[in-house]
Parts: C-alpha cells; structure tokens; sequence
C-alpha cells in the first residue's frame, strides 16, 4: 500500500492508496486525535496495513468518516468500525441509502455485493468536527452523489469525488452536472488560493491551480 505524508497547519495527512480504484484514504492526526476519512480498503492485507497505521500513531481515532456512499469510499468501514469501536462514524443520511446498496453504490459492477451495516451519526451542512488542534467545517455538494460532504479547515479541504486535480466527479445526467460545478464554485473556489485539496482519487491540489488550470472551472 503506498503511503504519502503531508505537513499541513497543526496536523499532518497521511494518504493511502487503497482498493482496486486506488481511493485516496487519509489519517489525519492534530494532537492526539485522528480521523480516517473514505475508508475504502478492501483486501486483508490493506486492511490490516491501514488498522496498523492508525495503532502506531499513539493517538485516539475518534473520526471515521465517509465522504460519500460510493462503494470504493466505503468499502473498509465495517471492518475498521469493529476494529476501533470507540471511533464515530459520520456520514450524510443521504448518503447512507446509497451505502446500503450494492447497485447504487456501484458495488456490483465490481464484482462484490458490499453493503454496508455499519449505523453512521449523520454528518450535516454546517456541523463543526474538532480534531485535536484543529475543526473541519462540514459543507455539502450535489451532484456526484445527492450530498457529497467535504471537510475544510484553514488550509486544506478534503473533498471526496467533487473536485479533482484538472477534473471533476462523474454524475448521472447533465443536471447534477451543472449542480456539481455550482457547488464547487460557491463552496470551493470561494477558498483561499494556496488552501490545500485532498481529492478521492489522484494527486492534492490547491484552489489555485484549479483556477489556472481545471478545464471546468
Ligand atoms: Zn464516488
């Protein structure tokens, strides 16, 4: 499993490929707290290495949160929720019927019939998510799912499938098209230039090279 680490202002992300669509997973730690965000692990292995990572940090998980319900962001979370019971998981109620089924969550065209058991807290426009030094501020996009969630904090944004590097997320129809790029816009690019992107699948970003660069922006 490939693992990059990053600095960020009081905490540091760690990302970790996991799952046959390589998703982007981060542990993020900010005193001595952690969150893991899209825990899309699907093999043994990975889900050992990355339950290993979380031990090693000598820190207390307390976060465990699903960007959105897609099958690839979600895949690990019934393991790690054994493997760390004390952790809460959060995600939007939305998303939660999604995760629940293995066509809309894409499961099936992958060749599993995952769904997920676990029973999330739901994470809502506006909730504030302290970590340690620093909190998210929860915000919701439409249109790659009904309500994507994406975390910001002074620097740096986790962003789930809305915004990549020189890309957006996929959507159904022309409709949640023009949704995903109003969200991205009002929610996104009002963020300060140099604030960092963490997207669900490829390489960080920052707002500024979305603006100079992003085809859709
Ligand atoms: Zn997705």
């Amino acid at each position: 499993m490939e693992q990059f680490h990053e600095t960020m202002a009081g905490a540091t992300v760690t990302r970790m490929l996991v799952g046959p669509l390589l998703t982007n997973c981060y542990l993020v730690q900010s005193g001595t707290e952690l969150m893991l965000v899209d825990p899309g692990m699907v093999w043994n292995r990975e889900l050992e290495e990355v339950a290993t990572v979380i031990e090693s940090a000598n820190a207390r998980l307390r976060w465990i949160v699903c960007t959105h319900g897609h099958f690839d962001h979600i895949s690990g979370v019934d393991t790690a929720m054994r493997r760390f019971p004390d952790a809460t998981l959060l995600m939007d109620p939305r998303e939660v019927e999604l995760a629940r089924d293995p066509i809309a969550n894409y499961a099936a065209q992958m060749g599993s019939m995952f769904a997920m058991h676990a029973e999330p807290s739901p994470l809502t426009t506006g909730q504030e998510l302290p970590l340690g030094l620093i909190t998210y501020h929860v915000a919701t996009i439409h249109g790659h799912t009904p309500a994507s969630s994406v975390l910001i904090t002074g620097d740096h944004a986790f962003v789930g499938d809305t915004l990549f590097a020189g890309s957006v997320g996929r959507t159904p129809s022309q409709k949640e098209f023009e949704q995903l790029l109003a969200g991205i816009r009002a929610t996104l690019m009002s963020l300060p230039p140099a604030t960092r992107i963490f997207p669900g699948h490829g390489e960080p970003t920052t707002i500024a090279a979305e603006m100079g660069a992003n085809p859709w922006l």
